[in-house]
Formats: structure tokens, C-alpha cells, sequence
């Protein structure tokens, strides 16, 4: 790897990113500052352009050299300052003590409408927390962050978001020599919980005060006026990841990591690795084939998300003092994580009059159906939307039609009387047509090692708007192959 080169001069046409620093303001005990490690002969595979717009980046800067080099770490960008955050976290339920950014460098952060926004690298080598990491990310696992934050934005799922991805012929080991990448990511903060436990498990309750204190005045204003603020932040905190839960379960989402290091204060998606969207509903199903045990099954999720929280409410105790209240906020996680629940599943059933008792027995009778006979979890819901008009295709997905039957009687008869054209028109905006199925994500991977990048960017324009139908890419919105089944997707990332 050769040394960071200077910087060409910059395109005269092109207007240079407005930066801010990123948690300075926090100081030196947060992060330390690292030079990125240049990759050899950095190319572009795509850019967000959108996501770039919104960013307030110049389009010509977008298509500048410095760019390029500046956003695959092979530059430092005039006005970055970068830097690697210090954080600790619960790993498969165990403590793992100080991790910490290993590959991730906080470039700073860009003014746009909705608030500072935080630019990242990810896999521009090596930091002070890499431990026996290289800092660098493959191709195959960049391709899969760049379209899964894309996938889930577009399915209005709060998440990290990326603004282009990078290459590099750069060799990168892991079972084989793979190539390099690098994903530019961004997000109001990348703190996660680990952050907290990190300054609370060490003892620095000071610095853990500051922390909370920055993440209430930047994020959660309305704990600052409460009578207890952290307390307060913590069931902030607890309220958006029951939320965000609840949207992972309604869409099939299995993350496949959720140690407490990659769980976000902000509640967004955040850090993919071996995720995975559900083909067929199997609730028991594990993403992640280095779990084992089962830990981020499926169905696991929502009270896994709950044990994090637990985790940091202990880190917050030293600033919340009273047990009683810090349980006080947990417990509100379960009521909230079941009516969101309930709320999506009656907007994905069509239920678009006031909540009925039934509601919840209706669901609950029809999970058991789809996963016994394995039902495509996509299909399923967007063929329902058709149902009132065309029943065939969704009876035709299950192998007992019978129990299929029985339920869809009692499912008409919930419907009776309400506006069907109405009733199909919401069901399409919350039952996507498109997710990004771990064949497709296999299919655009191959394809970009053989160094071609249109099928990505085509999958892109897709999960970009996953509840419109897209003329022409039906491929994209069918079922898994059978050679699905056999993607093995690990924490080798
Ligand atoms: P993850 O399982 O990807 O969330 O990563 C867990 C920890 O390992 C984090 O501290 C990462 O920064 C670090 N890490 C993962 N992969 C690498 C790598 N290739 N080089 C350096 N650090 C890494
Ligand atoms: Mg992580």
C-alpha cells in the first residue's frame, strides 16, 4: 500500500463539500485521529447521485479526481479532520470489552436541511482499534452494504445510508484473496450503544456523562427538559428500537449481528453484514452462518433488541442512579414493539378502517400457515394486495389450501365493506414488490467481480422505489432459485 499521495488540483468547475468537524467537540478520549491508507488504482462503481443532492454535494465534485481519491481514503479531503471512534459492546451475548471503529473513518459532517449529516469510510484501513483486523472491506461485502442501506431506505426503514461505493485492485485475504472496496456511509451519528458502555464499563463516568448530555442535545432535545434526562434518553432510545424492530419483522429483515456494538442510539439499521430478507417465512430462520446457536434467528430479534437495551441501561445507571426508573423505561419496549407491530400487519392486511378485536387473532392465525409451508414472505403480501379481485395466485403459494381457506373466509368477512380499490392502493405502499434477496445481491456481486456494474446500478433504480412495479425487471420480484438456499453468508466481511 503506498503512501497518501497529494491531491491534484481541484476542478475549477467543481464547489468543494462545505465540512464541519464530527465529534471534536466530545474531545480526545472519544477518537483517535488516523490518516486512511491509500488502496491502489481506486475506481468508482456507483454513486448515490440522490442521496448526493441531498447531501449538498456539487455534482461536478461528485465526478472530481478528488473525490474518487478522497472517498476511497487514497487522499485526505481538504477541511477533514479524520478519525476513529472509541467504542466497547456485548458480543453473542457476551461482553468483548474495547472494539472501537476497526475500519470505519469519520470524515466529519455536511450541513444539510435536516441537520449535520456524518460522512464515513468504511475499509480505509487500519485504526488504533483494528486489533488483528487489516481495516479494509471486500468487494462482495461493500456491494451488500451499499444496496441493502439503499433497500431499506427505500422502504422507509430508518438506517445508515450510502453516498457511492469505491474499488481498488487492492488484494484483500479472507477464505480467498478477494478485492478491495470501499462503502462512503453516512448518518446524523454513527453512536451506538457500545459507545455508552464503553465510557461506563471503564469508569469514566464523566466522559459518559458528556456523551449522553452531546446525544440529547443533538438528537433528543425533549429528555434535556425532562425531570430525569437519561432516564428519559433511555426510553427515547427504547421507544425507536421497538419501532425500528417492528419495521425489521413486517419487512422479513434479519440483521444477522446484533451485538450491542452495531446497535445505533439513533435507532437506525446499521453496520450489514450477513443480513438477509426472508424468502420463505421460516421464523426460525439464521442469516448469519457463523451463528451458531441461533442467537439473531428471526424471530429472535425483537427480545434480542430488548437484552441490548438492557445492556445499556446498565451502561446509562451511573447517570440514571435509581434502578426503579431505568426498568420503568425497559418495560415500556414490549407495549411499544406490539403495537407497532400490530400497526403494520394491519396495514399490510389492508385493515384500513378503525383497529376490530379480531385484528390480532387474524395475524396470529395466519403466521403458522406461511411458515408451515415455507410461503415466499414477499409475495405473499404484495399478491395479496390483488386478493379482493384476484384470490387464485395467493391460495396457489400454500401447499394446505384448506387451512388456507378457513383463514381467508374469516379474513373476507373482516374485509366486508371496505373500499377495495382503497384497500389495494395502501396495501401496495406497505407490501414492497421488491427486496434485495440474497440471490440478487450474489447475482450483482458476480457480475462486479467480472467488472461489470450495471446490474448493481440496476438494482439500485429498484430498491430505490421497491413498491412500484418496475416494467421489465419482474426477474428482480420473483422467487429465490433453488440455489438460494445455498448461499452461506458469514461474519467474513
Ligand atoms: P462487525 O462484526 O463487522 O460489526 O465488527 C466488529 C468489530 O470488529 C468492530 O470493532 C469492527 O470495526 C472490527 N472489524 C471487523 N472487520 C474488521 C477488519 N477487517 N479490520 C479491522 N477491524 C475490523
Ligand atoms: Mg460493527
Amino acid at each position: 500500500m503506498s503512501a497518501v499521495p497529494a491531491l491534484a488540483p481541484a476542478d475549477p468547475a467543481a464547489t468543494a463539500p462545505a465540512w464541519q468537524g464530527a465529534l471534536g467537540e466530545l474531545g480526545d478520549a472519544f477518537f483517535s485521529r488516523v490518516q486512511p491508507q491509500a488502496l491502489q488504482s481506486p475506481y468508482w462503481i456507483d454513486q448515490n447521485l440522490a442521496h448526493a443532492r441531498e447531501l449538498g454535494l456539487d455534482e461536478h465534485w461528485m465526478q472530481s479526481q478528488e473525490a474518487l481519491l478522497g472517498l476511497t481514503g487514497c487522499a485526505v479531503l481538504p477541511g477533514t479532520d479524520p478519525l476513529a471512534s472509541v467504542y466497547s459492546g456485548h458480543q453473542f451475548g457476551h461482553w468483548a470489552g474495547q472494539l472501537g471503529d476497526g475500519r470505519a473513518l469519520l470524515l466529519g459532517r455536511l450541513p444539510t436541511p435536516q441537520g449535520p449529516v456524518e460522512i464515513q469510510l468504511k475499509g480505509a484501513g487500519r485504526t488504533p482499534y483494528s486489533r488483528m483486523g487489516d481495516g479494509r472491506a471486500v468487494l462482495r461485502s461493500s456491494i451488500r452494504e451499499y444496496l441493502c442501506s439503499q433497500a431499506m431506505h427505500g422502504l422507509g426503514i430508518p438506517t445508515t445510508q450510502a453516498l457511492c461505493l469505491t474499488g481498488s485492485p487492492s488484494p484483500v485475504l479472507r477464505e480467498e484473496v478477494e478485492t478491495a472496496a470501499v462503502v462512503t456511509r453516512t448518518a446524523p451519528s454513527f453512536l451506538r450503544f457500545g459507545h455508552f458502555e464503553h465510557f461506563s464499563h471503564s469508569g469514566q463516568h464523566d466522559l459518559l456523562r458528556r456523551l449522553a448530555d452531546h446525544v440529547i442535545e443533538r438528537f433528543y432535545p425533549d429528555c434535556a427538559g425532562a425531570p430525569e434526562p437519561y432516564a428519559q434518553l433511555l426510553q427515547a432510545v427504547v421507544d425507536r428500537t421497538a419501532r425500528l424492530m417492528a419495521q425489521w419483522q413486517a419487512v422479513g429483515f434479519c440483521h444477522g449481528v446484533m451485538n450491542t456494538d452495531n446497535m445505533s442510539i439513533l435507532g437506525l439499521t446499521l453496520d450489514y453484514g450477513p443480513f438477509q430478507f426472508l424468502d420463505g417465512f421460516d421464523p426460525e430462520h439464521i442469516c448469519n452462518h457463523s451463528d451458531t446457536g441461533g442467537r439473531y434467528a428471526y424471530n429472535r430479534q425483537p427480545s434480542v433488541a430488548h437484552w441490548n437495551l438492557f445492556c445499556l441501561g446498565q451502561a446509562l445507571m451511573p447517570l440514571i442512579g435509581d434502578k426503579e426508573l431505568a426498568l420503568a423505561a425497559l418495560e415500556t419496549y414490549k407495549g411499544v414493539f406490539e403495537a407497532a407491530m400490530l400497526g403494520h400487519y394491519r396495514a399490510k392486511l389492508g385493515l384500513i378502517d378503525a383497529p376490530q378485536p379480531g385484528d390480532g387473532a387474524l395475524v396470529d392465525d395466519l403466521m403458522p400457515l406461511l411458515a408451515k409451508d415455507r410461503v415466499d414472505h414477499t409475495i405473499f403480501w404484495r399478491r395479496l394486495c390483488d386478493f379482493a379481485h384476484q384470490p387464485e395466485p395467493v391460495r396457489d403459494l400454500f401447499i394446505a389450501r384448506s387451512a388456507f381457506d378457513a383463514w381467508a373466509q374469516v379474513y373476507r368477512q373482516r374485509c366486508q365493506g371496505l373500499d377495495t380499490a382503497q384497500q389495494r392502493q395502501q396495501m401496495r405502499r406497505c407490501n414492497p414488490r421488491y427486496v434485495l434477496r440474497n440471490h440478487l445481491g450474489e447475482q450483482v456481486i458476480q457480475a462486479a467481480k467480472a467488472g461489470d456494474f450495471a446490474p448493481l446500478r440496476d438494482l439500485m433504480r429498484v430498491l430505490r422505489n421497491p413498491f412500484e412495479d418496475h416494467p421489465g425487471q419482474e426477474a428482480l420480484a420473483d422467487f429465490a432459485p433453488a440455489w438460494a438456499s445455498s448461499i452461506e453468508i458469514s461474519c467474513s466481511s
